[in-house]
């Protein structure tokens, strides 16, 4: 057992730990950061879709590089899994290794989750969860080599791009959902488009029959039955049905827990003991436009909150706290990219929101005849009464993905459809969308016309 001491303790180095350690190192740079993690071997757990296809095809090819900077060279890392925190002693203590600290950062991050009906199957050998330890990526990997048939439970973005890339590498795949693939984050009429990418990919859908359980014969899955008693042979069954906060740690050192499991915190990522924060997956969310408990984990919000915990150690230092997720994400189907951010129409009808919505679609270059151009549709939603934007959805090209980081900033920024329609922005033939029929601002304008 070897005793450590560093005034910075950070467990886990998935996105939030390493984005954290950075943070802290640059805004510290007195102080010792140290980061603790259970894997020596990482995968960048958002391209992990793309090992099974051909886009990446390899797990090598997806490893998680921490990089070599001055900054990140300062950070102490060791691999070592923590099994007990003593937050009145201020010691972790993991099994080769007893670290006093003077602040600690949890970021143990999720792990997925499995409705109580498939818990059983989980024990078969062709029944697989997404996990984002290498060697379980590797594990599943290696079992679908020889393996044809698939399903896909799960109709989320992680399960659209499973679906999506086993197609893509000659795989007979079936998705099985609700409603709508991504009927989560789109409304009905965006999230058929999606369904329309899947099918020409070659994607089967099984949508609107939930699964009821794993079909099995002689220890292995055969496949599933739907709701409505159909039956879907397979030789492979992959879970992508969500992921739960790691917190048995901190529940066992004694940390408030929030809905959902998550670390509660407050807008500076501070449990209640001002000298403990959690970020990431493993925290407490709040939606940023009803406060509302949230289950959204994503890469991009967990390290927005690594930003704020590790500039807020010592002293708050930005009166920007964390306000809330808004669910901002974006995917790729085939050569369409769909993103969307803060909530649905559906969404908001659910949450009684008074609200008024603009959709618009034109195209992604002017005029629509140069070579590249293809069609860019936007979909605004925003506050009936003062005009505040509170949602979006794109589908388009590839810069799909940067368009709705403008509306994601529009929504946090509480900006309103009067500052889109006079918003200002660089246009250039073989760049954007012409100046006279801009997407986001055309949406704004039909949003806004729609209100009269
Ligand atoms: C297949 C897939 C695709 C995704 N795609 C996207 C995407 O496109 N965009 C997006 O924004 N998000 C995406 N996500 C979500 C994103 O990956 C997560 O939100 C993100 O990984 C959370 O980061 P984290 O650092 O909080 O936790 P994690 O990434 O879960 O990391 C947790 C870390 O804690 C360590 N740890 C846990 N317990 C201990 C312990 N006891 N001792 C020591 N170390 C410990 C682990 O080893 C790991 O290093 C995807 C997720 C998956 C699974």
């Amino acid at each position: 057992m070897q005793n450590k001491e560093t005034d910075i303790l950070i467990i886990g180095a998935g996105p939030a730990g390493m984005v954290a350690a950075m943070t802290a190192m640059q805004n510290n740079p007195t102080k010792q950061v140290m980061v603790i993690k259970s894997y020596e071997k990482a995968q960048v757990p958002c391209g992990i879709p793309y090992v099974f296809g051909k886009t990446l095809g390899t797990i090598e090819k997806n490893a998680m590089l921490c990089g070599s900077s001055p900054i990140a060279d300062m950070i102490q890392k060791i691999t070592d899994t923590v099994h007990r925190v003593d937050i009145e002693n201020k010691t972790v203590t993991a099994l080769n290794h007893t670290i006093k600290f003077d602040k600690l950062i949890f970021a143990t991050g999720s792990v997925p989750f499995v409705h109580k009906n498939f818990k059983d199957g989980l024990a078969l050998e062709n029944v697989f969860t997404i996990d984002k330890e290498y060697h379980k990526v590797e594990k599943l990997k290696n079992y679908l080599e020889e393996k044809e048939k698939v399903i896909v439970i799960g109709d989320g973005f992680i399960g659209v791009e499973m679906a999506t890339e086993l197609a893509s590498g000659g795989k007979d795949v079936t998705i099985v959902g609700g409603r709508h693939v991504l009927g989560g984050s789109f409304d009905e009429d965006m999230a058929i488009k999606a369904e329309e990418m899947m099918k020409n990919l070659g994607v089967k859908l099984a949508l609107g029959q939930h699964a009821k359980h794993i079909t099995e014969k002689d220890g292995m899955a055969t496949g599933i039955e739907l709701c409505d008693g159909t039956l879907l042979e397979a030789e492979v069954i992959i879970m992508a049905t969500g992921y739960e906060a790691n917190t048995t740690l901190a529940k066992e050192a004694g940390l408030k827990l929030a809905r959902y499991n998550g670390i509660w915190v407050d807008e500076f990522m501070r449990t209640k003991n001002k000298d403990i924060f959690a970020i990431g997956d493993c925290c407490g969310r709040r939606d940023f436009i009803t406060r509302d408990p949230s289950k959204v984990m994503l890469a991009s919000t967990s390290a927005a909150e690594a930003r704020v915990a590790g500039s807020s150690l010592y002293k708050i230092k930005h009166m920007k706290g964390f306000t809330g997720t808004i669910a901002i994400f974006s995917t790729m189907i085939g050569n369409r990219a769909f993103a969307s951010a803060g909530v649905t129409e559906k969404r908001a009808i659910e949450e009684n929101i008074d609200y008024i919505s603009g959709f618009f679609e034109g195209m992604n270059r002017h005029p629509g005849t140069i070579p590249d151009a293809s069609k860019q549709s936007v979909k605004l939603i925003a506050m009936e009464d003062s005009g505040q934007i509170i949602g979006g959805q794109v589908i388009g090209d590839k810069e799909a993905g940067e368009i709705i980081n403008i509306i994601g900033l529009a929504i946090e920024s509480r900006l309103t459809l009067h500052s889109l329609i006079s918003l200002q922005v660089a246009t250039q033939p073989l760049l954007t969308a012409a100046p006279t029929t801009y997407p986001i601002v055309m949406a704004a304008q039909i949003a806004l016309n729609s209100s009269h």
